[in-house]
């Protein structure tokens, strides 16, 4: 079991680390994907720390489409500061989170397409996979990963929670479709429905804590062993046993995030 997207580095995880991956490792966790944010030392010196209690951990690293505006006309200053990170860190197995968020809207839009597809180029030059937040942005996260990653890029939608349409399109691609605790809400059935007919060699599994409890722990800070009710959501919705899900996208993480 694999969660492929969290935040440990995220300073509500500060305090009680050791806790957290404690329980991670006894829930049947083999390894986590933390998210790195792109120039953010805390969150550098919080993933060594991370790294200690659990090598196996990996991690990615990019400027979020929150973050664009801070290199609005300038996203090659932000794919060099991606470069160089990238070239400090070992254990870095993806650029990410990039992509495009026009629910939120933090950062300009130019700026977030701009910043987003330096970074895709990025990602082709170190062949490295790209992990992708997209909300509300179909049209123009298809189009740069189809511009920029020119049929090089591969990579996941994460916390996937858009339509069967951009689904398909994303599979047509060749990227993978992680789910969060969000299938394991009463009111994500149309979502379930679209998680039920992705083929399960392009299903992956995150939480991304601290973020999005999945039933039964909605509401409270989230945290990487809990990946165990998505994998168990995911298995109920392809009629499979949780253990051959779990193996299945433990598989599926190995095939896209490898060395
Ligand atoms: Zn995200
Ligand atoms: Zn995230």
């Amino acid at each position: 079991m694999i969660d492929s997207h969290c935040h440990l580095a995220d300073e509500g995880f500060a305090t009680d680390l050791v806790a957290v991956i404690d329980r991670a490792k006894s829930a049947g966790l083999e390894r986590a994907l933390v998210i790195l944010e792109g120039g953010n030392p805390k969150e550098a010196a919080q993933a060594a720390r991370v790294q200690a209690l659990w090598p196996e951990v990996c991690v990615a690293i990019g400027v979020h489409p929150h973050q664009a505006h801070r290199f609005a006309d300038r996203a090659q200053d932000a794919a060099a500061a991606v470069r160089r990170q990238i070239s400090e860190t070992p254990s870095v197995r993806a650029i990410g989170e990039i992509g495009l968020d026009y629910h939120y809207d933090f950062s300009p839009r130019d700026a977030q397409c701009a910043v987003f597809r330096a970074q895709v180029h990025v990602a082709r030059e170190q062949k490295l996979p790209v992990v992708i937040h997209t909300r509300e942005a179909d049209v123009d996260t298809l189009a740069i990963l189809h511009d920029a990653g020119g049929g090089e890029a591969r990579g996941v939608l994460h916390c996937f929670t858009g339509t069967q349409e951009l689904a398909d399109a994303a599979l047509d691609l060749g990227f993978y479709l992680s789910f969060a605790g969000i299938i394991t809400f009463p009111k994500a059935g149309d979502l379930r429905e679209v998680a039920r007919r992705v083929p399960m060699d392009r299903l992956l599994t995150e939480t991304d804590s601290p973020f999005l409890a999945p039933v039964p722990h909605r509401g409270k800070r989230n945290e990487p062993a809990w990946v165990a009710h998505v994998v168990e959501a995911l298995a109920g919705l392809h009629d499979v046993a949780p253990q051959a899900m779990a193996e299945r996208t433990t598989a599926n993480f190995h095939e896209l995030f490898r060395p």
